[in-house]
């Protein structure tokens, strides 16, 4: 489940509301919540039903770190570390293990990390709008400063510690941790902001804490591109939301667990 406001009042259980994310973003939920976000436990087994939406079946990352910050030594460090765990993480067991959400003609398997880039030209600032993570991607795209999209592409953009990242309503570090999401013209994309907070912490190393949120908001984008019309689940949310912030050891890694609807569990 992704996040539900701090301050929030009793559930009401009714069946009209079990469908219903309580939640302040809009909807579909694609958020990784913040570590101990309150959650209210499902009445039924989640099962992530398929939508006919597009899948990325063999997904091609570019990372985008935006902003001179990316370039200080300790930043430069993590810059190094997550193009390393996407290059591991691709070609993976956390890969493997969304072949079931494979569907006729869209066979999900390994993907591949096509190229990384710092972001100079311009600056996310101290607050920076979704719109505007849409926008920078859109206009570098089309410059030819990013690689051109193609059916596959996923564009992971990670922001510089004190870079809050905003949406309607909510910010990182307050109410989320990451999303992924697609423009009006499908780039898709996830946004990670620096998790330098307690909440996007979630008692890790910010290494371990940014794999994590990474390879949440990985496995959603591949099985559900377009928020809610891929594989997707009414009450609970995406893939990663039902398992958010539990984690595994993958090789050197922290990963966070991925629903499996054969499982019937968080593997
Ligand atoms: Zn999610």
């Amino acid at each position: 489940m992704a996040t539900r406001p701090k301050t929030k009042k009793t559930a009401e259980p009714s069946t009209a509301k079990a469908h219903t994310p309580q939640t302040k973003f809009k909807y579909p939920l694609r958020i990784v919540p913040l570590h101990g976000a309150p959650h209210v436990a499902a009445a039924v087994t989640p099962e992530l039903t398929y939508r006919n939406g597009p899948l990325l079946r063999n997904v091609e990352v570019f990372t985008v770190f935006w902003g001179k910050a990316w370039q200080d030594a300790s930043n430069a460090a993590v810059v190094k570390q997550m193009n390393e765990f996407f290059d591991f993480v691709l070609t993976s067991k956390l890969i493997d293990q969304l072949s079931e959400y494979s569907v006729e003609g869209n066979t999900i398997g390994h993907g591949t990390r096509t190229g990384s880039l710092t972001l100079t030209g311009s600056e996310p600032g101290a607050k920076v709008k979704d719109a505007a993570i849409q926008k920078m991607l859109q206009s570098e795209v089309a410059a030819g400063i990013l690689p051109a999209k193609n059916a596959s592409s996923l564009y992971f953009v990670f922001l510089p510690p004190g870079s809050q990242v905003q949406q309607v309503g909510a910010a990182s570090c307050t109410d989320f941790c990451g999303y992924h999401d697609a423009t009006s013209d499908n780039v898709f994309y996830a946004a990670m902001p620096y998790p330098n907070c307690t909440g996007c912490e979630g008692g890790l190393a910010a290494l371990d804490a940014l794999t994590s949120t990474s390879s949440h908001e990985l496995c959603e984008a591949i099985t559900d591109p377009i928020p809610g019309q891929g594989w997707y689940d009414d009450a609970n949310g995406e893939i990663g939301d039902i398992c958010a912030w539990k984690t595994k050891k993958l090789g050197p890694y922290t990963v966070q667990l991925e629903w499996s609807n054969t499982a019937e569990a968080c593997v």
